[in-house]
């Protein structure tokens, strides 16, 4: 096995965990199969442990303490996939970074294509879900709207179906731990970071063990953070919609002025005011809404919190 010391990794693995004490296992044996083909580079695997209730940080610790490529970073609680990424990509040392799930979901063997890729000069390498059939009907079709109305909105595209499971060059993970934002919706911003990249389809595979830990409710809020944290578009909408409006507006005020010196007053229209008042007020409060989004995303900026805390670190040096 080649020799790593602190420099010396070339490839980091970097796997968040929440509560997935059944799949770490089979994580591991899967990933000595591939790592065993890549015997030329050396490696890390950077386990999260996102504040799991259950095993997982006593399962990864015996892994651990039998192999120092595996190494641990504890949270306090439970941050989130995407901080649990975060904090892979800060502390690995890898000349690239593969950050995947633990439940098998992405097939490990497609490593090796990764590797091909990026040696052959592709700074990412991302994987296409090319048959979500082990997602439902709902998830398909919610996942499909949202890369179209994200992608509609925003200069840099995310390529339909691509995940979190990608190569990463170090540049690119410089690239991405250099930005001093807080709140980073991961898949914007590989696509905003650029660089030559290519993707690889795959078939993504059923759940090892355990359940998902996404609801729509956490998917749709996911969705919004992605799309306030990634463009400013929703918030010049309502520019031309109000425009629209009151031009709209204007013309009818002077046709009911008009009217009004033609025929003379009339009592009816309580309908229609009622139902102008009713719209204006609607749209009104929606503009409201993506306003204080706006603001809320400010406000977590301007906190300046860390992003997640580490309670402990097994097998990593001190930064
Ligand atoms: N995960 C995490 N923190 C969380 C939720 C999930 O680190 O708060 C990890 C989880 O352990 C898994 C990966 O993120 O390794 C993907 O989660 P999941 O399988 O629930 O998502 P799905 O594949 O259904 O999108
Ligand atoms: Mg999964």
């Amino acid at each position: 096995m080649a020799k790593i010391s602190a420099n010396d990794v070339d490839i980091s693995i970097i796997v968040s965990m929440y509560n997935e004490e059944n799949c770490i296992k089979s994580f591991f044996e899967a990933m000595q199969k591939v790592l065993i083909k890549l015997k030329e580079y050396s490696y890390e695997i950077i386990c999260i442990d996102d504040g799991s209730t259950d095993k997982t940080y006593k399962i990864l610790c015996d892994f651990a303490k039998q192999d120092k490529h595996i190494k641990i970073v504890k949270f306090s609680r439970n941050f989130g996939k995407e901080y649990g990424i975060m904090a892979g990509l800060k502390f690995c040392k890898g000349k690239a970074a593969i950050p995947m799930d633990v439940d098998l979901q992405d097939p490990p063997e497609l490593i090796l294509d990764f590797v091909k890729k990026w040696q052959e000069g592709y700074n990412m390498v991302y994987g296409i879900r090319k048959d979500r059939n082990s997602d439902g009907f709902i998830k398909r079709w919610t996942a499909k709207l949202f890369y179209k109305i994200y992608n509609l909105m925003t200069r840099s595209p995310i390529p339909y179906n691509a995940g979190d499971y990608r190569l990463l060059d170090r540049k690119v993970v410089d690239t991405i731990l250099a930005l001093p934002e807080r709140n980073i919706f991961m898949k914007g911003v590989f696509g905003w970071a650029g660089f030559k990249s290519i993707g690889i389809g795959y078939t993504r595979q059923k759940r090892v063990a355990g359940d998902s830990k996404w609801n729509y409710w956490k998917l749709w809020n996911f969705a919004l953070d992605g799309i306030t944290s990634s463009t400013t578009f929703p918030l010049r909408i309502w520019s031309y919609v109000g425009t629209i409006f009151s031009v709209t507006g204007m013309l009818y005020a002077f046709y009911i002025v008009l009217r009004t010196i033609i025929h003379g007053t009339d009592v009816p229209g309580y309908a229609s005011l009622l139902v102008f008042i009713l719209v204006l007020g609607g749209i009104q409060m929606i503009i409201l809404g993506i306003l204080g989004e706006y603001i809320g995303r400010i406000f977590v900026e301007v906190k300046n919190r860390p992003l997640y805390i580490v309670e402990e670190k097994v097998n990593i040096e001190n930064d």
